[in-house]
């Protein structure tokens, strides 16, 4: 039966949550990060225009509640993955977000991730009693490239139990970026279509890493390499560190907060590995040619279209 009810719980195939919930979907793109959205590309497949934002199904909005009772049944909490469809501060969706505040302040027993790439907004959009930040909200932005720094500015302003850094995809080095303020980072090269002519130099992600040991309180997640498909290349960051775990596989650097009260398990082996022919194609191809175009192509966006029936629903 315990076995049964974590199951119900990780059913996404982002490695860093255990579930998504989305209030609405659609969106539109605000930088160079947005390239490739998937939520684009699940929308026009779905014969949806991407950049209109629509409300999900009423079984969406009763999901949180279903989830919040499993986990609490165990005593523990799940990670939620928050409008993994859109984003939670799109202007679109203001007259909407009271109900969502009043869902993700009733559900205790969840973990609301809400990554944003308008960090800008998040002031005018709080409810009337956040006070310091809700215990079990977590509050991130997006920074891929070195233009979107501002946004650490704006996040570092609103209080909040815990604030990340969602750098995926990683398009630069950020060698010189300020994780001040921060308690997560999650790290990634794009998947989708342009990954290719957006391929993320694991010396980048490197970089980030040995930064983030300066700080005692930040956990840090690798994610996955450039690939077609998300979740792939995951040991990609512990191959270029030459960092072994104790099965003499290459390590998954994938390091998680500590939750407000404790997490249910979390399945942090998901995703695909490098073979050492696929890393030694990743990591000795420059940008300008496909030489790792093979490691992953087999593969499509199926899981991003599995996804999206789920939130359509
Ligand atoms: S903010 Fe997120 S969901 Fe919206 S267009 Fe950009 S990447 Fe896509």
């Amino acid at each position: 039966m315990t076995l049964l009810i974590i199951n119900s719980l990780i059913e996404t195939l982002i490695a860093w949550a255990h579930h998504t919930v989305n209030f609405w979907w659609g969106c539109t793109m605000v930088s160079a990060e947005c390239q490739g959205c998937y939520v684009e590309e699940a929308m026009t497949k779905k014969h949806l225009n991407f950049n209109v934002v629509r409300l999900t199904s009423p079984a969406q909005w009763d999901k949180p509640y279903r989830l919040n009772h499993s986990a609490a049944q165990l005593g523990k909490c799940g990670l939620v993955f928050t409008c993994s469809y859109s984003d939670f501060f799109h202007k679109a969706a203001d007259r909407c977000r009271s109900k969502a505040w009043q869902i993700i302040r009733e559900c205790t027993n969840l973990v609301w991730i809400i990554l944003t790439k308008r960090p800008e907004r998040i002031n005018e959009c709080l409810p009337d009693d956040w006070g310091n930040g809700y215990p079990n909200v977590w509050l991130g932005t997006t920074v891929g490239v070195k233009d979107s720094y501002p946004r650490l500015d704006h996040l570092r302003a609103i209080p909040c139990a815990l604030r990340i850094i969602s750098i995926e995809p990683l398009l630069q080095s950020l060698d010189d970026i300020d994780l001040t303020g921060f308690s997560w980072l999650l790290v990634g090269g794009m998947s989708g279509p342009t990954w290719e002519q957006n391929r993320m130099e694991i010396r980048w992600a490197a970089e980030l890493y040995e930064k983030s040991r300066a700080y005692p309180n930040l956990a840090y997640f690798y994610k996955q390499s450039s690939a077609y498909r998300s979740e792939c290349g995951i040991d990609g960051l512990g191959r270029y560190l030459n960092m072994l775990d104790d099965d003499g596989t290459f390590a998954l650097i994938r390091e998680v907060p500590p939750t407000p009260i404790p997490m249910l398990p979390l399945s942090i082996n998901k995703g695909h590995r490098f073979t050492d022919e696929q890393w030694k194609r990743y990591h000795t191809t420059n940008s300008s040619t496909n030489g790792s175009e093979s490691a992953f192509s087999p593969e499509s966006l199926v899981q991003i279209q599995d996804a999206s029936q789920e939130v359509a629903k």
